[in-house]
């Protein structure tokens, strides 16, 4: 079932990029595997996929020695600060930095360790309350202050799109995103790269690669549903 979904999923975003002329070499997908067991992303790393997405520090600490080291790690969840030196040598790319005192701490951690950590700056683009993420207008400012410090880099932005029925309503959040993107690129600033933009889940990962996405995270559509426990 994984493999039919990888196909599936890899060939919609291949549609996506014809209909805008793009090349879909330049689509990341990251399988998006929080929840879902070891023997879950073994087939889906056996069906060609090398990129997993996690929201929890602790699943990438159990997952990461379980898996072939050819596996990349990708941290999309909210990360506290005293957390961050359990995943700073395990994960490719941290995508949901929101603050300069986790970026303060990131830096810190990949000093220590010599190793240069790349992220994204989470934006909260539809300026939804209940999501983390930085408004559009702190971003620059922010990215600005994060360049100065050493062994983070920021490679580009990422945006969780509101929960939609219909994924062309998300189209203009990740417009939005991308031209938050071009803007931020102009200011031309030390050490900050726009090259990535992680916009796109389940719902709406096609409209987000027809609207210039980088990385799109796919779960349900790669996985199927997820269970979470009843508490
Ligand atoms: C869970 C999650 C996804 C994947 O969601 P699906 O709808 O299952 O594809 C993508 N991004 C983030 C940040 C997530 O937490």
């Amino acid at each position: 079932m994984i493999s039919e979904n990888l196909v599936q999923v890899r060939e919609n975003i291949v549609r996506a990029c014809e209909r805008v002329g793009r090349n879909p070499d330049e689509v990341l997908l990251v399988a998006v595997s929080k929840t879902k067991p070891v023997s879950m992303l073994k087939e889906a790393f056996d069906a060609g996929c090398r990129d997993f997405g996690e929201n929890k520090v602790q699943e990438i600490q159990d997952k990461y020695p379980a898996m072939p080291g050819e596996a990349r790690w990708h941290m999309i969840g909210h990360l506290q600060r005293n957390k961050v030196k359990y995943i700073i040598d395990k994960a490719t790319l941290i995508h949901s930095v929101d603050s300069l005192r986790l970026a303060r701490e990131i830096s810190m951690e990949a000093v220590k360790r010599q190793i240069r950590a790349d992220i994204l700056l989470e934006v909260n683009i539809a300026g939804e309350t209940s999501k983390f993420g930085l408004l559009p207008e702190d971003t620059p400012g922010l990215a600005r202050e994060i360049s100065l410090l050493p062994a983070i880099r920021i490679q580009g932005l990422m945006t969780v799109a509101p929960l939609a029925a219909n994924p062309e309503d998300n189209r203009q959040y990740f417009a939005r995103l991308r031209q938050l993107s071009v803007d931020i690129g102009r200011k031309n600033i030390d050490n900050v790269n726009m090259n990535v933009l992680s916009m796109g889940m389940t719902g709406d990962y096609m409209v987000a690669v027809e609207e210039g996405a980088t990385i799109v995270r796919v779960g349900t559509g790669i996985f199927g549903e997820r269970q979470y426990p009843v508490k």
